[in-house]
């Protein structure tokens, strides 16, 4: 299995205090190396994304304008919750770069798997939003980039975060190829493409409190259907691992065994439609110890 990241994605910053800090990452990959994990995996370093493909769900004006805005010191706020650092884009075409790297391979069956050790995070940048410190909505990108060059006909893209994808849905709204399933706390942050009707979106709101066994009968209640009649080549993860129990911003109470769980059904789905191919993509994950530990959980399961 491959696990591609930079440590580039380590040099984007925000304010002192943010919560999406490097020091998840780097925890992250810590806790992967001294379990002994990291060295069971391929490691790669991720390739700078070519930009024109994330036009092909970004708007140009939308891309070059953040790039004009990229400030040489000090930080540029592009949205309330999410500021640009000198470095902050670099991070950003590592991170989109990661993910549209792994599905290339995972396409051309290097891999059966993959997962993107990257942030800044992408689920909630809209087609000419930054948003909830997203920038590039990078497995969307990915997903644009399998269903035009890659041949994948049917995509899916499973998000389990604890907030809800957003921009995944709003990218993805008129795409039928493209299933997007996305589990979140609800109300809650962004509260945004949460209440439509789309006939290729599936939305599992969850309130606060809800602990792991309610979740995992909703998800195989209103999940496994929906992904088993749309027959993905590809199924992407959005994986963020906020709605454990520790998690400061999330209100959900799920623990390490209820990711690898959903990691264990979303791969025996992928094994029933397209040979097992799952490319996973990290988003949220504020405390630091749940965070490597969900993670390592859900890496063990993909591999
Ligand atoms: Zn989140």
């Amino acid at each position: 299995m491959l696990l591609i990241t930079h440590p580039e994605c380590l040099e984007h910053q925000m304010q002192p205090g943010h919560m999406e800090r490097p020091e998840r990452l780097a925890h992250l990959l810590s806790h992967f190396e001294t379990t002994g994990l990291l060295q069971s995996l391929t490691v790669q370093v991720a390739p700078l994304v070519n930009r024109d493909l994330v036009k092909r769900i970004h708007t140009p004006t939308y891309v070059d304008g953040l790039s004009k805005a990229s400030p040489v010191t000090g930080l540029v706020r592009v949205d309330p919750d999410t500021a640009m650092c000198a470095r902050s884009l670099n991070a950003a075409d590592r991170a989109v770069g990661a993910v549209v790297e792994a599905t290339r391979q995972v396409m051309s069956g290097q891999h059966d798997r993959a997962f993107c050790a990257i942030r800044p995070p992408g689920h909630h940048a809209e087609t000419a939003a930054a948003m909830g410190f997203c920038f590039y909505n990078s497995v969307c990108v990915a997903a644009r980039y399998a269903l035009d060059e890659l041949g994948a006909k049917h995509i899916a893209i499973l998000d389990f975060d604890v907030h809800h994808g957003n921009g995944s849905v709003e990218i993805m709204q008129s795409e039928p190829r493209a299933l997007v399933c996305s589990s979140f706390q609800s109300p809650f942050y962004p509260g945004r493409f949460d209440q439509g009707q789309w006939p290729n979106v599936v939305l599992t709101p969850l309130e606060e409190g809800t602990e792991g066994s309610e979740f995992r009968r909703l998800i195989e209640a209103e999940w496994i259907e929906p992904i088993r009649a749309h027959r993905p080549d590809l199924i992407l993860i959005s994986a963020g691992f906020d709605a454990h129990r520790a998690d400061p911003l999330g209100g959900i109470n799920l623990d390490v065994e209820d990711f690898s769980w959903i990691t264990r059904l979303i791969v025996d789905l992928a094994k029933e439609s397209c040979g097992g191919r799952v490319v996973s993509a990290l988003e949220g994950g504020y405390d630091l110890n749940a965070l490597a530990l969900c993670a390592a959980a859900h890496v063990e399961v993909l591999k």
